[in-house]
């Protein structure tokens, strides 16, 4: 099946960031076969054309860093001091049983997905029942099982089984990776075993690196200098490691990330909402690290919506330089398109539009008041638009949002088990 989307400000985000101006965008099954002037555009005899006049065309975007299974603790975390909110989320967190986590999950998917969000990193507890939501559900995912040493054996056999399911090669729409969850909540014989593991799949890891002050005297107590210089030790910094966070890095640790070319996950409004500060993530993109942005999970970021993140990262980091140049708008967009793609080794495959791409594809209203004028799309697309401008959702050639609604959701079920679950966690 061939399906095409015709006449809409095409915004590729591919490495020469090229717009076409009623461009047209073409994809048969999974894959884009066509991107560009209408001009080049042959149609063929069963084409589904969709007309996407006063739109913006783009690829699905990618978040780097989420649990979808503590949707259901959105509000539930606010406003705490930045040492409490970790043992706060996680105690509650405790009490959702898996089939609480795929609800969550799939609540969590859907409410990405409406925004445009077509690829997370999810990692949590509970994750195999969890990722079957995110199947059903159609977004793209990798997906970890959190590790710690504390749930050790259990959390190791899920993740095991995780991996076993999905596999670890990017060719799924969902596949697996390892979930370490942070360098002050694994010892060095757990992330050894990671580290060993990693090698024997091919398979990447997420893990929350320098989050607090806490992690940080926590590696400090085990003789390392910062959290990055313990991966180091241990031999764990690699491109196929993402880094969630790195807020509290030491001199010399942005250097070693960038030697390493290992990724980072930056999770701006997280780090606001729960330590405070955030991550230094402009000089990291500088010092040649690469990057993206993640939202982090509904407790500690509530709204989920990217495109918040997008505009609140790119604002923070002109005001953190003192200088307006800082993160201009093309940059801020790459980091939630080709440059966070490139993360997780799919810069070939997903976060920008270009001839064998998979067909993730999502699009905006151009109509809207906050869209009209409009000159420069990608100033637009970071300072301008909401989740709510978000219109229609493709992941892998299947329709999943169209004019603005669900093709197949059973809402008020949803509506319906997150009330159940708030009601025993607050009880
Ligand atoms: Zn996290």
């Amino acid at each position: 099946m061939r399906g095409v989307i015709a006449g809409g400000t095409v915004v590729t985000c591919d490495d020469r960031d090229q717009i076409f101006a009623g461009g047209v965008v073409v994809w048969q099954n999974d894959r884009i076969v066509y991107v560009g002037p209408r001009a080049g555009y042959s149609p063929a005899e069963h084409d589904e054309v969709w007309d996407a006049r006063d739109r913006y065309v783009l690829p699905g975007l990618v978040n780097l860093h989420t649990h979808t299974p503590m949707t259901a603790l959105r509000g539930l975390a606010d406003d705490l001091p930045a040492e409490a909110w970790l043992p706060h989320a996680v105690g509650i967190e405790s009490r959702l049983s898996s089939d609480d986590r795929y609800w969550s999950s799939l609540a969590g998917a859907c409410g990405l997905l409406r925004r445009g969000v077509t690829f997370i990193a999810d990692c949590g507890s509970g994750m195999l029942k969890s990722s079957q939501a995110l199947w059903e559900r159609g977004i793209r995912a990798v997906v970890a099982q959190t590790l710690t040493d504390e749930g050790a054996e259990s959390s190791w056999n899920e993740s095991e089984e995780v991996l076993a399911r999905w596999g670890a090669s990017p060719e799924k729409r969902i596949f697996a990776g390892l979930g370490p969850h942070a360098t002050d909540t694994c010892g060095d014989r757990l992330l050894i075993k990671v580290r060993d593991r990693m090698e024997e799949l091919g398979a990447l890891a997420f893990m929350h690196v320098a989050q607090s002050r806490g992690e940080l005297e926590a590696a400090r107590r085990r003789g390392d200098k910062g959290c990055v210089h313990l991966l180091r030790r241990l031999g764990l910094l690699r491109p196929e490691l993402v880094a969630a966070h790195c807020i509290y890095l030491e001199p010399k640790e942005m250097d070693l990330l960038a030697a390493t070319a290992t990724r980072v996950a930056h999770c701006p409004v997280s780090n606001a909402k729960v330590e405070g500060t955030v991550a230094r993530a402009w000089a990291l993109w500088q010092a040649g690290v690469g990057l993206g942005l993640g939202t982090d999970c509904a407790a500690c970021n509530n709204a989920m919506d990217l495109w918040f993140d997008l505009k609140f990262a790119a604002l923070f980091h002109k005001t953190a330089a003192a200088d307006p140049t800082a993160l201009p708008a093309r940059v801020a967009l790459s980091w939630v398109t080709r440059a966070a793609a490139a993360c997780v080794s799919m810069g070939d495959q997903i976060g920008s539009l270009r001839p064998g791409t998979r067909a993730d594809i999502i699009t905006l209203r151009g109509d809207v008041p906050n869209a009209v004028p409009a000159p420069d799309p990608h100033s637009h697309l970071v300072y301008s638009v909401s989740g709510g401008d978000v219109e229609t959702v493709v992941v892998d050639g299947r329709v999943l949002v169209r004019r603005g609604e669900f093709v197949n959701l059973d809402a008020d079920r949803i509506r319906h088990e997150l009330r159940r679950i708030r009601a025993k966690l607050v009880a």
